[in-house]
Formats: C-alpha cells, structure tokens, sequence
C-alpha cells in the first residue's frame, strides 16, 4: 500500500448511500445458486458481471436478478454477512443502507415482515460481534408507482409499530428515475414525514436539475441521493449550498450507468465540491460495480485532485449526513480525528 491508501484505509468512516442487494458476494450467489439448482448460464454470468451495465435500466435489470436468488427469508442472513465484510474491508464503522422490497413482494415467495424481521434481526448480532452498525432505509420504489410506493410504507410503520426496532430508520425512493418524477410521490413522503421516518431520494442521477428540485422542495428529502445533474442550474447550486443539503455522490457508479459522466476525472464532484456544497463519498452497488469505499476515495486522490485536509472534509461531511443523533455523531468525529492524527505522528 502507498501513502494515501493507508491514509485513507485508517480512516473509520460512514456511509449513507448503499443498496444491501448490490453487497451480494460471489460466494454467497454460489450457495444460493446451488441450494436452489440456479444454472450458471449466459444469463447469469451477464446479469451478473458490471462491465455489461450501461445504463441505470441495465443497472436495475440486474438488481432484480440478483434478487430472484432469495427465496427464503434465512437468505437474507448472507447479505448482511457480506455487507458486514465489506465494511470491515474498508473500515465503515457505521452505514445506513436500502432494502428493497418491491421485487420480493412481487415475486411472493418471501413478505415484507419475513424479509426485514431476518435483515434487522441479522444485523443486530453482526453489530454485537463485529461492532459495525447498519440502519436500514426502505426503498420505497418509483419503479412500480406511487401505489406500490405507499404500501411499502404503510408495511414499513406496521412493522416499526409491531417491533419498536431502531434498525430501520426512514424510506428512501430508488429505482427508475426517467419517466418517474418525485413530485409523484408527495403523498408519500408526506405520510412518512408524519410517521417521524427519515425521508432521502434519488433525485439528478439520470434526469436533470428539475428531479433534484422537485426532491428538495416536493418531497422535503434530507438528502439526495447523486444530485449530479445540479451543476447543469446555478439556481440549484445556489439553493443546496444554502441549505446545505447532503448530496449522496457515489462516483464510479455515475461512470457505469453513464447518464451524465464517463470519465472519473470528468466527475462533477470536484465542482459540487468547489461551490461549497455539502458532499458526501459512497459507493451505492459496491459488488456489482467492483469498488470498495476506500478506492473511491483513491480515486478521489489520483483523478480528481482532493487534498488529504479534503478528503477529511468529505469524511466528516458523511458522518454529519447520518441520521445518527448529534451527540453521537460528535463523539464519533473526536474518535476520527484521534484516530487519523495517531496513525499521522
Ligand atoms: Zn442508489
């Protein structure tokens, strides 16, 4: 290792913008293809291997694949072994992470209470052994409509009112952004707001500055999950510095899907980062797309110029994005910083 990925492997970090299905491992796919007698076909091997995703319809046609694997709620253990292996791989110490439930609902193997009773049981005894806590966020969906999006969220409260668990946190609208606008979706965040949920969408990923507006100020979302396609509207830029809304960036994966970027060091982080908006570091499908958190920050480095003092920033400006409560997140901040200024002397 040189310099700056030790630098960057000793930094206990955070992230917020990851998808659990996209955590799946090879390994894991094996003991599901084999328990389930899945052939290891042309399909599997090109919905399953990132270099033929172009676009985020082929990004989601794999998610989907992925997800036909789980056919019993026990499977769902593997995932969050294998989320738990990647955060130790890059030290993450803490992630709010999506579930997406729209697809297993559909298939009607596994329902919403089996799925998530596995995944928050699941991740509670992987923070009690390997001390890195995981927070699911709901994907509520815009792929299948507003109305599969709000029964997502009434099973979502149903289940909190049932469980008390903290380990789920809020909803969070992913999947296919053209063709379906926030705006669709008011009523339920609005519903969620009112049930005290954490609200965040994908907004600007692979439609303009209108889908980051309509997130903001339609949905009231705490966060935005890419928000790339700001930097095409200096009003936009105007606004999110202001309010200094978090913008979820997760660089390799706006490469791979390529709405608006396909070089690394063409990434409009540097800009967003520049006008002083509140910018944060994830890798959203870290398996599928073959990128560890600590390679993004690397990245960051060789291609796009970020300062050590800099990536701290983008660290910091992560933790301050959680959900987590304040006190917290400060008492983490002076660990990060005792931790980076020891590994320094
Ligand atoms: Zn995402």
């Amino acid at each position: 290792m040189d310099d700056i990925q030790k630098f960057i492997a000793g930094i206990p970090k955070t992230e917020i913008h990851l998808h659990i299905e996209m955590c799946v491992s090879s390994a894991s796919y094996r003991t599901l293809m084999d328990k389930y007698g899945i052939p290891q076909d042309e399909t599997t091997n090109a919905l399953t291997d990132f270099s033929k995703i172009v676009s985020l319809e082929s990004m989601l046609e794999s998610f989907f694949f992925v997800q036909s694997f789980f056919r019993e709620p026990e499977d769902f253990a593997l995932v969050v072994q294998d989320v738990i292996a990647y955060a130790k791989r890059n030290n993450i110490y803490y992630i709010e992470a999506f579930a997406s439930p729209s697809m297993i609902l559909n298939r009607g193997l596994i329902g919403f209470d089996e799925m998530f009773d596995v995944l928050v049981k699941e991740f509670a005894k992987a923070k009690r052994a390997s001390g890195v806590d995981v927070r699911l966020i709901v994907d509520v969906s815009r792929t299948f409509g507003p109305e599969n999006a709000m029964n997502n969220l009434e099973l979502t409260r149903a289940f909190l009112a049932r469980t008390g668990t903290s380990g789920i946190i809020g909803i969070g609208l992913g999947g296919q952004e053209i063709g379906h606008p926030c705006a669709e979706y008011d009523a339920v965040f609005s519903a969620a707001r009112d049930a005290g949920l954490h609200v965040v969408a994908h907004a600007g990923e692979e439609v303009g500055p209108e889908s980051v507006w309509e997130a903001i100020d339609v949905l009231r979302a705490e966060r935005v999950g890419h928000g790339i396609s700001c930097v095409q509207d200096p009003a936009l830029l105007e606004r999110l510095k202001k309010d200094q809304i978090p913008l979820e960036i997760c660089p390799t994966s706006n490469i791979i899907t390529k709405a608006y970027v396909s070089e690394l060091s063409d990434h409009p982080i540097r800009e967003m980062f520049d006008a002083g908006l509140n910018v944060t570091v994830n890798t959203d499908d870290p398996i599928l797309f073959s990128i560890e958190l600590n390679e993004e920050y690397q990245n960051l480095v060789h291609k796009m110029g970020f300062s050590r003092d800099e990536l701290l920033t983008l660290v910091r400006n992560n933790l301050m994005a959680t959900f987590l409560p304040e006190h917290e997140k400060e008492k983490h901040w002076k660990r990060v910083q005792e931790t980076v200024a020891s590994s320094i002397s």
